[in-house]
């Protein structure tokens, strides 16, 4: 590919080469923060195309959809989300959630406050060491409550095209919800959304400008072994419409293969132990209330049939949707760890099927239908929405043994070998950071890297693409991969 010549001059020359291995979120971040440092980065993926693993769809600033995570790990997404704001504004969707607790949910809704007050705080200190750091609105405004009698007069008004206040995204929810199913107050926050498609465009966009990042797409490790002369690493990788077999040198390998990282592992014969959980989401078609809609999140107890309902919008009435039961997100037999034998989880074959091929149109339709039926109990209305594509799917890894482990990033084991071990998209910059320490560590790269300017998160080409470059890479992507466009764009 002809590369457009880069707009601005490496800031560090170092003879390394890096290897990173697999495109996700968490690859392709990483592959962007050391290339645009000047370093020396090869972007090996099996795809035909660059963040297109299992979805993402929430930011997570502050990780409100987990009652069961710990506050810790809240604050560490909220930090993290920020982060990702600041480097990839153009993925974000600005709209706040609802979270709502039916009155089936053992909780209350004031169980919710303690932490809510928490990420207030530390939002409001993040901005006070950093101003850049305000991008998810006013700290007093991270979330507020309102009881029924805030949400009953809104009932009958006409959604607005755009929230020009908070009462304004509470239309939406007060004209479709039952209010008689649900606890009060309600709590609007602003956990904003993200699209997979629109971070993926960015990616593209820059590493195409990027001189010293070599993308290799459709080009699978099949593997790997240590130098016998220095501390490097030897790469085979196949060609998958050649076939053909190419072998490459690296003194540095990343392992950001996501659900699959415990196949490099097993090739290094590196013990590690993690889980992956197959899960899926749903895009169903609404179009006759269209305007400004938050996400709304009915809270559940996960795995039961009272599961968390989630509702996200998207542009043109289509919405994605989650319902945290076995029979919608979740699957039996879905959650799987590692052996003694081998640090790849096996997921049983039906999964694999699905990721590798496609999913039988019944089951489509099936799980559809429950994830919007699993809405309407709540939005009686919703019961209209039709199938509108295939879902949305994939293997997330969890490092470790705790299924509810949501804010992780990265683990060394031998010299000059990282893993990338996110389970949230946001996590992807920590963990290019922390890999960037090593790189130091090692002697690999000059400590400068680790110094201002470039220690805060350095993405002058990513940055530099414009909202209408992304959207029409964004919707290509989409196109190619038989969603609805409307994902791709800006909500
Ligand atoms: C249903 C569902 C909903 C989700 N929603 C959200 C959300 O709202 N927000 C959020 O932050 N997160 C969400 N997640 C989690 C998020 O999708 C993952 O954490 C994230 O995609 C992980 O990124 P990754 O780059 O580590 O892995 P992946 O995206 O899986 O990328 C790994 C890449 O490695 C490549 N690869 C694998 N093996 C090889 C090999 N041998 N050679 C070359 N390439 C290889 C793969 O092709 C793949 O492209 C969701 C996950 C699921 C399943």
């Amino acid at each position: 590919m002809n590369k457009k010549p880069m707009p601005y001059q490496p800031l560090l020359s170092n003879p390394a080469k890096i290897a990173v291995i697999g495109g996700g979120v968490a690859g392709s971040t990483i592959a962007l923060r050391f290339a645009e440092l000047g370093l020396d980065t090869t972007l090996i993926e099996k795809g035909p195309s660059l963040v297109n693993g299992p979805p993402m769809c929430h930011l997570h600033a502050g990780g409100n959809l987990y009652r069961e995570i710990s506050d810790q790990q809240c604050l560490i997404l909220l930090k993290q989300s920020i982060d990702t704001v600041k480097v990839y504004p153009s993925c974000i969707n600005v709209r706040p959630t609802i979270i709502a607790l039916p009155k089936t949910d053992k909780g209350q809704p004031e169980d919710l406050l303690p932490r809510l007050e928490k990420l207030r705080a530390e939002y409001e200190r993040l901005i006070s060491n950093d101003p850049a750091n305000k991008v998810i609105g006013e700290p007093a405004d991270y979330f507020q409550c309102f009881t029924r009698a805030d949400i009953e007069p809104l009932i009958g008004k006409p959604i607005p095209k755009k929230a020009q206040c908070p009462t304004d995204w509470l239309i939406a929810f007060a004209n479709h919800t039952n209010l008689d199913a649900i606890k009060f107050p309600i709590v609007l926050v602003q956990e904003y959304g993200m699209s997979a498609f629109r971070l993926a465009a960015i990616a593209t966009l820059a590493i195409e400008r990027l001189n010293n990042c070599h993308l290799q797409t459709n080009s699978k490790v099949v593997a790997i072994s240590a130098q016998t002369d220095h501390l490097g690493w030897q790469i085979t990788t196949k060609d998958n419409n050649s076939g053909k077999q190419n072998q490459q040198e690296f003194d540095y390998v990343v392992n950001a293969c996501g659900f699959k990282s415990g196949e490099i592992d097993d090739m290094l014969n590196t013990k590690r132990k993690r889980m992956v959980e197959f899960k899926a989401a749903y895009v169903a078609h609404w179009p006759k209330y269209q305007g400004a809609w938050p996400e709304i999140v009915f809270h559940g107890e996960r795995g039961t049939p009272q599961g968390m309902a989630q509702l996200t919008p998207y542009p043109n009435g289509y919405f994605q949707l989650h319902g945290m039961t076995q029979d919608i997100t979740l699957f039996e037999q879905g959650l799987v760890s590692s052996s003694a034998n081998s640090a790849q989880p096996k997921l049983p074959a039906k999964f694999i099927e699905k990721i590798d091929k496609q999913w039988p149109a019944q089951l489509v339709n099936h799980r559809t239908l429950g994830s919007i039926g699993h809405i309407a109990q709540y939005m009686p209305s919703f019961s209209s929405a039709t199938v509108a594509a295939k879902p949305l799917f994939g293997a997330q890894q969890i490092p470790g043994q705790d299924p509810d482990l949501r804010a992780a990033d990265v683990s060394f084991d031998s010299k000059h070998y990282a893993r990338a071990e996110i389970v949230k998209a946001s996590s992807a910059l920590e963990a290019a950071d922390a890999i960037l320490a090593d790189l130091v560590c090692c002697g690999l790269i000059e400590k400068s890297a680790l110094t201002a300017p470039y220690k805060h998160h350095y993405f002058p080409v990513s940055q530099q693409s414009s909202d209408t470059d992304v959207t029409k890479r964004a919707i290509a992507l989409a196109e190619q991969r038989e969603y609805p466009s409307a994902l791709a764009l800006n909500f």
